[in-house]
């Protein structure tokens, strides 16, 4: 039989990952900085619409590379598929932020890592950076199942201090691979990576992409079935960056991890879950969070190619 998620004791698994000491917040930017290094949330989002929480839960913190799945199905869904024509699709083996592209395309080498969330954000239907703004934030709001913001001075930053993420930009415009201007691409993209949730908000994103593109809580298609599907396969391959191996065989969940210290987990057809705690490894994945999924995939049998309890 199935451990069932529906009574699954997440205040233990908080309380058994608090004792997970070690990594260190992102630095990137003054708010990132000042995160709390003691937040520690779980949350869980079950096909039947099922919400569980843990503590916490309710704790807002922005987005960062957890919005990398998300502008990837927009993606998608507004180009018709034709970005998967314009983004490749294979891990990189290099930090998220590497200056390089695809040899002999110029693409960004997979949806998941900067280079490939700026193109596919700059994707994402919208005549200027307004509208495309809007269009990103009323989707991301449609993933979560509640109207989302974004915050503002985080934005700001994202914007000024992304220096790699302009170099990417200007290196895909001298590429020919970006068709908005670098600056544009970047303001975009920062945007979507100062929206803010909390683990609750996060794991009905998950749980969206887990459930064929059907948000389980408001019952809103928000993508089709082949978008979610594709999504939920790159974050496999892709979605903890240079980790992402490791990451497969021990965990076996798809995932996305960001430097806010956030992991957002789609299990398909299970369910969708998510997990905060700032300090980092040297992978830029959450130490503790790392901790929470293993306890999930082992405690609730979600490894995808585990077979324990089936
Ligand atoms: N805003 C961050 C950046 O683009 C996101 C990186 C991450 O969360 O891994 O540098």
């Amino acid at each position: 039989m199935r451990p069932d998620a529906g009574t699954y004791d997440l205040e233990d698994v908080r309380r058994r990952i608090m004792q997970t000491q070690g990594g260190a917040v992102d630095e990137s930017i003054p708010e990132l900085a000042a995160a709390d290094p003691d937040l520690c949330a779980l949350a869980l989002a079950l096909p039947d619409g099922t919400l569980r929480a843990s503590a916490q839960a309710d704790v807002p913190f922005s987005v960062q590379s957890a919005v990398k799945p998300f502008l990837f199905a927009m993606a998608l869904r507004d180009t018709d598929g034709d970005a998967l024509e314009r983004v490749g699709i294979e891990p990189t083996g290099e930090a998220f932020d590497a200056i390089k592209l695809e040899s002999g395309t110029g693409r960004p080498p997979n949806p998941m890592v900067n280079a490939g969330a700026l193109l596919t954000a700059s994707l994402i239907d919208g005549g200027d950076v307004d509208e495309r703004d809007d269009r990103i934030l009323r989707g991301l709001s449609a993933f979560a199942g509640r109207r989302l913001e974004v915050d503002e001075s985080v934005a700001r930053n994202e914007h000024l201090l992304g220096d790699r993420n302009h170099a990417l930009a200007h290196l895909m415009r001298a590429e020919g691979t970006l068709h908005v201007s670098a600056d544009d691409a970047v303001a975009v993209y920062a945007r979507a990576c100062a929206v803010l949730v909390d683990a609750e908000a996060l794991a009905v994103m998950g749980a969206t992409l887990a459930c064929g593109g059907v948000n389980p809580v408001t019952q809103e298609r928000v993508v089709s079935p082949a978008v979610a599907r594709d999504v939920v396969s790159v974050m496999a391959t892709c979605g903890v960056y240079d980790g992402s191996g490791r990451w497969m065989r021990a965990i076996g969940i798809p995932a996305k991890s960001s430097v806010s210290g956030a992991i957002v987990l789609s299990a398909p057809g299970r369910l969708g879950a998510a997990v905060v705690s700032p300090p980092l490894d040297e992978y830029g994945t959450s130490m503790r969070g790392k901790v929470a999924c293993d306890a999930l995939s082992i405690e609730l049998d979600l490894h995808a190619f585990g077979t324990a309890a089936r």
